[in-house]
């Protein structure tokens, strides 16, 4: 990893498992000009994740896609970006137990988990959720 100031290499001086998200927190000092920067290391879903439409048509899974899912639901709330980052994450995590098999999770269960997350979260973006991806 290179410093995004001025392109010198860095050093990793501090390093956390993140357990919950199953991610590593890295703490990095550029060798010139000594800025100090985070970088996170985690699993590129969609390499690893497919989602199953129809029972034949497979997408490869996407963060983003779900994102903008639960961030256009979360629209009216002045916190909406940083609200659909938080569930996004969430919803990942509990997703990673809901594999009908490895690499493979139904379209519909994507729907139901995100549904559950927001009803606890907020009823109005939860009804939203529904009208657009529960009929
Ligand atoms: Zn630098």
């Amino acid at each position: 990893m290179v410093c995004p100031h001025c392109s010198n290499p860095t050093d990793v001086v501090n390093s956390r498992k993140q357990r919950r998200t199953n991610a590593i927190w890295r703490r990095r000092r550029c060798t010139s000009c000594q800025t100090v920067f985070t970088t996170l290391e985690g699993i590129d879903l969609q390499s690893v994740l497919r989602v199953a439409q129809t029972p034949t048509a497979l997408q490869p899974f996407s963060r983003d896609r779900l994102f903008i899912s639960i961030y256009e639901s979360c629209k009216h709330r002045p916190t909406a970006l940083m609200d659909a980052s938080n569930l996004t994450q969430q919803v990942i995590t509990l997703l990673t137990g809901v594999q009908t098999q490895p690499g493979l999770i139904d379209r519909v269960t994507i729907i139901q988990t995100v549904h559950r997350v927001l009803k606890r979260f907020d009823k109005a973006a939860a009804t939203y959720y529904a009208a657009y991806h529960l009929l």
